[in-house]
C-alpha cells in the first residue's frame, strides 16, 4: 500500500495525540486516510485531524502530505 509521507523528511511514520497527550502510531494512506499502524489500537479519543512527524517537528493536516 502506498503511504503519504512527511512534507520535510519524506519518512511515513506519523502520530496523533488524544487530550492526555497519548501517542498512537499511525500512517497516512494515499486516499489520505489516517491508519492506526497496530489493527488492534483503541483509536477513541485520538485527533485524526492533526497529524505529527516522527522523524522531524513537522506536524499538520493529513491533506498537506506529499506523495514522494
Ligand atoms: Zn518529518
Amino acid at each position: 500500500m502506498r503511504k503519504l509521507l512527511c512534507p520535510q523528511c519524506k519518512i511515513a511514520g506519523m502520530y496523533v495525540k488524544n487530550e492526555q497527550g497519548e501517542r498512537l502510531l499511525v500512517y497516512v494512506t494515499k486516499e489520505g486516510i489516517v491508519v492506526p499502524k497496530e489493527v488492534e489500537a483503541v483509536t477513541e479519543g485520538f485527533d485524526f485531524t492533526e497529524v505529527y512527524c516522527l522523524g522531524c517537528s513537522w506536524h499538520g493536516s493529513p491533506k498537506r502530505m506529499v506523495k514522494f
